[in-house]
């Protein structure tokens, strides 16, 4: 029997085949990676747009913890001008990946590693005996006994407020990567969201068109906000802070803890502090009551993903530019209804006016940020997981539950034995598992944890320090 499978050709399922491949060397172990062109890129780096760039500094991305080179050493050889503190395009990334890819299998291959690349779609999951067995839409199956889902996001659900004439216009985009491929120039377009895809869609849209009117809508209007040009010191009583906010029981009192010590240090940078609670994020989500995540989501998740997740400042100047030439408006409002078979009708209502308009546009594009609701998504692998009683929701719809460790819960709500995730998927334990950063570590530790066959005691350990 075959031993290990990772589903999923993004980065994380790359991260974790590779850093697998340099460890293990008794078993198979079975990637299977979808049906994109490019293995281990997925949706992030398969981009191929120069300013479509990475949100995290060059020195901070990587694959593998034990890389062959690191990201920076192979973008100074690609572009010797490029410095640590740059933010890079994301295709440089990507390039990066599949280097990094090739050089870790040719070495499998000399060491005579066993390893098999089904570039293929898995549709469903069975349990067998002793393990599982994965169906594969080319008419293979894979028979294994462990399993990691490194799905990533969802195929993205169109916006409740969105009418059946309007999604089958051909006017409403759901999925912002599909925007390159239209051929007609349109005269305005309106993104519904202001993060980091509704940014990138928005820039390659003025790039592509330059005499296009472009309207971004979101329920605060709030952009993210900007990394500093250079890496800012870190707050030196940062570990004091942290060990205060772990015992604060919840997000309201967090918060106010982070607002207090940004008013007693007003010298600092106040993004310093954000960044120096990353090690402490998922420690701090997991300690929360449900109640308090639901609060969370509900009152303060718009402004920490805004501050947690910041913009290149090359990106903030590109988008500054436009506002000031009068070519981009940013609305804080409430999209009420989508309609029309375009031009499409975009109501909405403002929310400092409370005001209902409704806006015309020749596209509208969807960009409403990570979908991991698995209980609603159209995903037949998940979808049989969760009939099977294999694998359950997150009640808040953050992915599956899971052990900080990856490891899934079934329907009985125990440890679902061989069967884990990594990624996005782990959202509801987690929270933050989804950048580059925690992904690396967390491809680490379960190939550390995969290493040790099943029925052996393996070490656990947590995915995110
Ligand atoms: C636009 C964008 C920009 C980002 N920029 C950064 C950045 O600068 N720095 C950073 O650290 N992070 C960034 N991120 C976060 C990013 O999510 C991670 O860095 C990483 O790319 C996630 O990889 P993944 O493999 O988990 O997910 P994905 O990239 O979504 O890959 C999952 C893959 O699994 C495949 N799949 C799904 N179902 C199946 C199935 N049944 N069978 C087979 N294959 C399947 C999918 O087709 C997909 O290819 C960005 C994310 C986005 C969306």
């Amino acid at each position: 029997m075959s031993d290990i499978a990772i589903i999923g050709g993004g980065a994380a399922g790359a991260a974790l085949f590779g850093a697998i491949l340099s460890r293990d060397a008794s078993k198979t172990v079975h990637w299977v990676t979808g049906n994109a062109p490019h293995i281990g890129r997925g949706v992030a780096y398969s981009t191929s747009h120069d300013r479509h760039l990475l949100n995290v500094r060059a020195s901070g991305m990587g694959l593998y913890l034990d890389a062959d080179e690191d990201f920076i050493g192979y973008s100074t050889r690609r572009r010797p001008m490029s410095k640590p503190t740059d933010f890079l395009p994301r295709h440089l990334f990507g390039e990066y990946i599949e280097s990094q890819l090739a050089k870790r299998i040719r070495n499998a291959e000399c060491s005579g590693r066993r390893f098999a690349i089904a570039p293929t779609i898995a549709s469903g999951i069975k349990a067998s005996f002793n393990g599982y067995e994965i169906a594969l839409d080319n008419g293979g199956t894979v028979t294994t006994e462990r399993v990691v889902l490194a799905l990533g996001a969802l195929s993205p659900r169109p916006l409740r407020t969105v009418s059946t004439r309007a999604l089958g216009s051909g006017a409403y985009v759901l999925d912002p990567w599909m925007l390159a491929s239209r051929p007609i120039q349109p005269r305005r377009l309106i993104v519904i969201g202001t993060g980091l895809t509704a940014i990138d869609t928005l820039i390659s849209a003025a790039i592509r068109w330059p005499d296009i009117e472009l309207i971004a809508i979101s329920r605060h209007g709030l952009l993210p906000f900007v990394h500093p040009a250079l890496p800012i010191d870190p707050f030196p009583q940062q570990a004091e802070l942290n060990a205060r906010l772990l015992r604060c029981g919840g997000p309201t009192r967090a918060f106010a803890e982070i607002r207090r010590t940004f008013r007693e240090h007003q010298h600092i940078d106040w993004r310093s502090v954000i960044d120096g609670m990353r090690p402490i994020n998922a420690k701090l989500w997991q300690d929360f009551t449900p109640r308090q995540r639901k609060q969370f989501l509900r009152h303060a998740r718009w402004v920490w993903e805004s501050a947690r997740h910041r913009l290149a400042p090359q990106s903030a100047e590109v988008i500054q530019q436009l506002r000031d030439e009068g070519r981009l408006q940013i609305l804080a409002a409430r999209v009420l209804d989508v309609d029309g078979e375009g031009p499409l009708d975009v109501t909405v209502r403002s929310r400092a006016s409370q005001k209902v308009t409704t806006l015309q546009s020749d596209i509208v594009v969807q960009a409403t940020g990570l979908d991991t609701a698995v209980a609603f998504a159209e995903h037949s692998l998940l979808s049989g997981l969760l009939k099977d009683g294999l694998a359950t929701a997150d009640p808040l719809q953050l992915g599956v539950q899971a052990q900080p460790d990856g490891r899934l819960i079934n329907a009985a709500g125990e440890v679902q034995p061989g069967l884990y995730a990594i990624g996005s998927l782990l959202r509801g334990n987690l929270w933050e598992c989804t950048a580059m950063p925690e992904i690396r570590s967390a491809a680490d530790a379960l190939a550390n944890q995969l290493s040790v066959s099943r029925g052996e005691p393996a070490k656990s350990s947590a995915l995110v320090a």
